[in-house]
């Protein structure tokens, strides 16, 4: 079953596991086993806090998490009942802590075959592990973050979990350009003129556009950038055209305009992130 990226019972149900990664920020304060020393060693060394491939992650708290987060997907029309309740039914067997080592290794390999072994689409298995993999990383992230320098990383991966960003904004005050991770949700300064996703800096081959809705201003400040070397693309907001009130939820503005990615990939353009907006097995790279 292919995930309707574009549905309101989708975005319902992405809003509602938002609420409760936020509300599971408050509850935890530790989601994984790491050492001091090692972050320490990995600032030095000017590295990203974690290594994603290779975390210890906590079953009970995949477990605390699933005990919430499981229960909205049954509410929501968006993956079949009968694949909710062979997810549940094995869910031990299945192995949590193995589900998300697989997301964040990008092991497609074994999200097929649990998919052939249970007779459940892989891009459930995708999703449940994505949002199990990100209520863990923001959990981290919100600790760890503080022993990063978010100003002055300028990398196009993320200081604390290596990972693309997601989303960028131009921030409303300085109009600085600042990334969000798709994982762990950390956001970090990066220069204006450079592709993200390979470095390159020639102006000439980077460049961005936007729907132009006439007087509608609101629009405008949601912006596809792309760089013409790597082909890639982000989707920018520009805080600054929007109302001096208003302060946008890069998450949910992230699955709120797909349609831009839908132009974006019209012209030929990627993301690497883009299946985390709409998990699916073929986007999974
Ligand atoms: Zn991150
Ligand atoms: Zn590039």
């Amino acid at each position: 079953m292919t995930v309707p990226a574009e549905s309101k019972t989708y975005l319902d149900l992405c809003q509602k596991i938002a609420e409760l990664r936020s509300a599971f920020k408050t509850r935890y304060q530790k989601g994984i086993e790491i050492l001091d020393e090692e972050i320490q060693k990995r600032v030095e060394e000017n590295k990203p806090l974690l290594d994603i491939q290779d975390l210890k992650i906590e079953k009970k708290l995949l477990d605390e998490f699933s005990r919430d987060f499981l229960p909205l997907l049954e509410k929501h029309d968006v993956f079949s009942q009968e694949e909710i309740r062979i997810f549940l039914a094995n869910k031990e067997k299945i192995n949590l802590s193995k589900l998300v080592r697989s997301i964040l290794s990008k092991d497609l390999h074994n999200l097929r075959s649990l998919s052939t072994q249970y007779q459940v689409g892989t891009d459930f298995f995708i999703f449940v592990g994505l949002n199990l993999s990100q209520a863990v990383l923001e959990l981290c992230a919100s600790e760890l973050k503080q022993k990063v320098d978010q100003e002055n990383w300028l990398k196009g991966n993320c200081p604390v979990c290596g990972s693309y960003p997601a989303i960028e904004k131009l921030r409303k005050d300085d109009g600085k350009r600042i990334l969000r991770c798709g994982f762990c949700a950390t956001e970090w300064h990066h220069k204006r003129i450079m592709c993200p996703f390979c470095g390159n800096e020639d102006h000439n081959s980077l460049r961005y556009f936007f729907i132009d809705e006439g007087s509608s201003t609101e629009k405008s400040a949601f912006r596809v950038d792309v760089c013409d070397k790597c082909k890639r693309y982000i989707k920018t907001i520009d805080e600054r055209k929007l109302p001096q009130s208003e302060k946008p939820d890069l998450y949910l503005e992230n699955l709120n305009t797909i349609y831009l990615d839908v132009l974006a990939q019209k012209d030929g353009y990627k993301s690497p992130t883009y299946w985390m907006v709409a998990p699916s097995e073929d986007l999974f790279v």
